[in-house]
């Protein structure tokens, strides 16, 4: 059996109790060493067996998940964040379907919402955006062209972009083509909820500019939106003359 498991953002204490117990009773661990906290590893048994994915190819880790299973042992593939954002796994999925394995998936703390809670940031903030937009600028991986960076930002809704913090300007440039505007409010937060976590507050005009000062260039988020700026309206929720299924309005 091979569980996919979400590492959470960098903390290890950010970890899914399953994922943290998953961590202890497996055989063989394969963890994406660029991203995942080696603090993690620790959990691991004494006879664990313990391989860095940013060193193998897709087949060499399913090579590795297959000898464990002939011997009727247990894999956990340590994703960092949540598996399901960038995570390549579907791929690996498809693989071991093919051949028979089995596998299941434990979600972790994705760095977004690590990203937020470093900024004590709401996504989705009534009267500013009920949207959030999770994409990347084009690089190396290509973006479906309708994805295009200027196209998501055409919405003005809130904003968040992975692997992108190498090609600031770009960004920059994408988001002024769509619906924000120089002082629309971003920041760049850098290894979110790691001890060495560094947060960049700027405005989209000046993210380049902010980014190249702060020297990041990698594992980092832009997020971009007025969501970030301190203007919003109350929740209906939580508003006293509004009714839920839970609590009566009061009329004033
Ligand atoms: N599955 C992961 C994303 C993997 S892609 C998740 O859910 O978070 C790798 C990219 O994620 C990095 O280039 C960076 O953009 C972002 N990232 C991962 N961990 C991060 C962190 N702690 N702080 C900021 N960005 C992070």
């Amino acid at each position: 059996m091979v569980h996919f498991v979400g590492a959470g953002p960098g903390a290890p204490d950010l970890i899914t109790l399953r994922g943290a117990r998953l961590l202890r009773e497996a055989d063989v661990i394969i963890y994406a060493g660029s991203l995942v906290n080696p603090e993690l590893l620790q959990l691991a048994g004494p006879d664990c067996r313990i391989y860095n994915s940013a060193e193998m190819t897709l087949e060499q880790v399913l090579g590795v998940m297959a000898a464990a299973e002939q011997a009727g042992q247990t894999t956990v593939r340590l994703h960092t964040g949540d598996p399901c954002l960038y995570g390549a796994v579907r791929e690996q999925m498809d693989a071991l379907d093919a051949v028979g394995i089995a596998y299941d998936d434990t979600p972790g703390v994705s760095s977004f919402c690590g990203a937020a809670a470093a900024l004590n940031a709401e996504y989705t903030l009534p009267g500013v955006s009920q949207t959030l937009i999770i994409s990347r600028q084009a690089g190396r991986t290509p973006v479906p062209e309708k994805e295009n960076l200027a196209a998501l930002a055409s919405h003005g809704a809130s904003m968040v972009l992975f692997l992108s913090a190498g090609m600031l300007e770009k960004v920059q440039e994408g988001l002024l083509q769509g619906a924000f505007v120089s002082s629309t409010p971003a920041a760049i937060v850098y290894k979110a909820t790691w001890p060495e976590e560094k947060i960049v507050r700027c405005t989209v005009g000046t993210l380049a500019e902010s980014g190249r000062k702060a020297g990041i260039r990698s594992t980092a988020l832009i997020l971009a939106g007025d969501f970030l700026q301190p203007e919003y309206e109350r929740s209906r929720l939580y508003d006293p003359a509004f009714t839920t299924g839970f609590r009566k309005g009061e009329s004033k």
